[in-house]
């Protein structure tokens, strides 16, 4: 099997899994005032501490959650009370559904945020919450976020950025450069999955979504998933070969051009491991289907819990509406390897080929 699907979730790093195990097996609740308890809260806490350094960030602004859909949620809930809301057009599921009479702030055909509209969106709606993703999950293009910022900061308005895609390889501090919060998932880095975070500037009040038994400073109630934050803790910061990635991903794009696909938001700065494919007049799922019979594994833009494929608001956001049920993401993984690109070219070709010929005899 070859795993191209690492903006759905990346393979566990070995440091997280060990991390993980061994907060297993230690055992213990970290509300506990026993032994046991203090085991638990030490790796807690230990795991806070790494994640404010590495999100430049104080231990008490990390609030730990089940992951980046609920960290999305928290930020919405907590800090866009009673704020207009903006988001932006190609913004995740997690955001959207989460702010579903939000003001929608476009992007440009290459997919990047239309900073003019911005300021405009920002100037009819006065101290608003405006949430961006640091890199989208369909085409890897990353958003301006030091632009947007300074946007808000004039504006009086608070930015959340959803970092879940592009922490680990693409890091920028977020909250250094004027975010208000920032959203993180520990499966989309190498951790497991069931864990992640909102990562606060300080001294921003957060209510709690979640409400319990005052864990998390009485901003999210439950007990935390302890392996899986141990393991999230782990996997933050672990090496990435960015430039190698990158590499891997532009051959595997020249041998998908030239089998006919057209590449969606390869003109903008985009993550190095994501290229969004589109092979005009075949469906998403015609492709899916040719690869998968060949041991590669990809997706269809978002993959959606249902696993179904419908056409892509993020590609309609693009302008590209008569390409959005035709497109694949690729997404190399942070331990690909030269063979991966090489079976993924030799199966690609192939399928490229049959599937156009059929849709030409079809026309
Ligand atoms: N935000 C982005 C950009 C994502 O890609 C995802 C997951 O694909 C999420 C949020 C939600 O993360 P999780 O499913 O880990 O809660």
């Amino acid at each position: 099997m070859i795993y191209l699907d690492a903006n759905a979730t990346e393979p566990l790093r070995p440091q997280a899994r060990a991390a993980a195990l061994a907060a297993m097996e230690t055992g213990g609740n970290p509300a506990s005032v026993h032994q046991a308890g203090r085991a638990a809260r030490k790796i807690l806490e230990e795991a806070r501490e790494r994640v404010a350094s590495f999100c430049a960030a104080r231990p008490a602004d990390v609030i730990f959650c089940a992951g980046a859909t609920e960290a999305n949620a928290l930020a919405l809930h907590a800090l866009g009370r009673d704020r207009p809301i903006l988001i932006g057009a190609t913004e995740h599921d997690a955001i959207r559904a989460a702010a579903p009479h939000a003001e929608i702030i476009p992007v440009q055909p290459d997919g990047q945020m239309d900073l003019a509209a911005l300021k405009s969106l920002l100037a009819a709606h006065p101290g608003a919450l405006v949430c961006l993703m640091a890199a989208n999950n369909e085409t890897g293009v990353l958003h301006d976020i030091a632009a947007a910022a300074a946007l808000c900061a004039e504006a009086g308005a608070l930015l959340h950025v959803d970092a879940v895609q592009a922490i680990g390889r693409c890091n920028q501090g977020w909250l250094a450069l004027g975010a208000a919060s920032l959203a993180l998932s520990g499966h989309k880095f190498g951790g497991p999955p069931g864990a992640g975070a909102l990562v606060v500037r300080e001294n921003l009040e957060i209510r709690a979504l979640i409400k319990g038994g005052g864990q998390e400073l009485g901003r999210r109630g439950g007990t935390p998933a302890l392996p899986a934050i141990a393991g999230l803790a782990a996997a933050l910061g672990a090496p990435y070969d960015a430039a190698q990635i990158a590499g891997w991903r532009d051959e595997i794009e020249q041998a998908a051009l030239a089998a006919g696909a057209v590449a969606i938001g390869a003109g903008a700065p985009r993550l190095p491991n994501t290229i969004c494919l589109a092979l005009p007049g075949v469906r998403a799922e015609t492709q899916l289907i040719g690869l998968d019979m060949a041991g590669i594994c990809v997706s269809a833009g978002s993959a959606c819990s249902s696993g179904k494929v419908t056409a892509s608001h993020v590609l309609l956001a693009m302008g590209q509406g008569d390409l959005a049920g035709q497109a694949i993401r690729v997404s190399l993984p942070w331990n690909a390897d030269v063979e991966m690109v090489r079976a993924f070219q030799a199966a690609y070709e192939p399928m490229a080929r049959r599937a156009l010929r059929k849709t030409a005899q079809s026309a």
